[in-house]
């Protein structure tokens, strides 16, 4: 690595009417500050929609907070980069140490400049041309090819310094987290869940997280696997609350009471109406969940309109239309996969009927429902809440 090294964050989408540019920007510079406290101690300031991020001491950990960079959303591109002198020399010397590896492995170049400092006193194509003469005389096996490259280098000289790096890669995209809003999502120990909750995060949304627990039908060791996945979700999200519920006497009430075909349903309208209750606790204006239409019988179009009836909120289910293939394939990539198939239970798949209902009637589990003491019971159930605080 070399010693000078940096990065610079170039920012994405900035779409929502009436959300400006500059809260946009200031929520994203704090998000990357408060995200790589942990890596060491960073400068991290904004220019020209361009997000600086310059290590203070040697002591930063660089790796961890290249992967930090990239895991931001709101951020469309990370580049490694160097600065130095904005002279021609200076941006050479530079390019010809830090991309050394790079011109080894490559055949032609070609350097591509930007002048956001206007007062430089040469344009982007003679900066373009005058290091890109320099580059081919000190790499003779490299020629120029401005049309399909093997290696382009980057040069922008900029108000203190120029810099100089290879190719950006594509960063998290989406919207800075808390520019969105905020919701509560109903995170389980399964596939769905943590993948609905990050791309809603990639909207932008700060998320809190509702976990039910059905101790002794439930174990610790399950808990504790919806705590990891919480965990790795604070790379993208930030830190945040998990907060437990205790599901048992519920399950235990619907299943003495209630026909068995539509257990699951009523246990869903629990889950919402807890979960809605939680959420105005917290000021938080959604629920998110990972539901999937056609998963599974308690996710068709009509039992998703039975499990909406009990909330007023908005129920942002972001996986709605996606296939399991897809979303497995989310979850590899950010790395919840592995957590999310350990084997153990969910209170969802203890007193699983053995033949549920399809196409439910609202009308009739409402009936079916007011077997049961609703509100005591969401109560109790509200008493026995913990939560955890999940750091990043
Ligand atoms: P997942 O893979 O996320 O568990 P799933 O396909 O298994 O989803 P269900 O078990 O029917 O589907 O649950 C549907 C949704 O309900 C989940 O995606 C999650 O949002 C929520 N949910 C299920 N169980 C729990 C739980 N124990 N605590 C909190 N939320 C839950
Ligand atoms: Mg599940």
């Amino acid at each position: 690595m070399h010693n000078n090294e940096m990065f610079l964050l170039k920012l994405g989408e900035v779409v929502l009417k009436g959300l400006n540019r500059r809260s946009f920007e200031d929520k994203l510079v704090s998000n990357v500050r408060w995200r790589l406290k942990k890596h060491g101690s960073f400068h991290v300031y904004i220019r020209q929609s361009t997000i600086y991020v310059e290590p203070q001491k040697d002591d930063c950990d660089m790796e961890a907070a290249w992967k930090s960079c990239c895991q931001m959303f709101g951020v469309a591109a990370v580049a490694r980069a160097v600065p130095c002198d904005k002279t021609v020399e200076a941006i050479v010397e530079t390019a010809k140490t830090y991309l050394a590896d790079e011109f080894a492995k490559a055949r032609t170049f070609k350097v591509e400049s930007k002048r956001a400092d206007k007062q430089f006193y040469l344009n982007s194509i003679q900066i373009s041309q005058a290091v890109g003469g320099e580059l081919a005389e000190a790499f003779p096996h490299v020629t120029v090819d401005v049309h399909k490259p093997d290696l382009t280098v980057f040069v922008e000289i900029r108000e203190k310094a120029a810099y100089v790096h290879a190719p950006a890669v594509p960063g998290a995209g989406g919207l800075p987290v808390g520019m969105g809003g905020h919701a509560v999502s109903l995170l389980s120990g399964g596939l769905d869940s943590p993948v609905s909750s990050w791309m809603m995060a990639r909207r932008g949304v700060e998320l809190e997280m509702v976990h039910f627990v059905s101790p002794p039908y439930t174990s610790q060791q399950a808990l504790d696997k919806v705590l990891e996945l919480a965990q790795l979700l604070t790379a993208y999200c930030g830190r945040m609350i998990v907060h437990v519920i205790p599901f048992t006497e519920i399950q235990e009430e619907i299943r003495k009471n209630c026909p068995e075909e539509y257990f699951t349903l009523i246990m869903r309208r629990f889950m919402m109406r807890i979960s809605e209750a939680v959420a105005k606790k917290a000021g938080a204006k959604a629920l998110v969940t990972g539901e999937s239409l056609g998963q599974v019988a308690s996710q068709t179009m009509m039992a998703l309109g039975v499990t909406e009836d009990v909330t007023s909120m908005p129920v942002l289910r972001p996986l709605i239309g996606m296939d399991k293939v897809e979303i497995i394939r989310i979850a590899r990539e950010i790395g919840t996969y592995d957590t999310s198939i350990l084997p153990y239970e969910d209170c969802c798949t203890v007193f699983t009927p053995r033949h549920p209902a399809t196409r439910p009637n609202v009308e009739d589990v409402r009936k079916a429902e007011a077997a049961l003491d609703v509100e005591g019971l969401v109560a109790k159930a509200l008493e026995g809440e913990s939560w955890v605080r999940v750091k990043a």
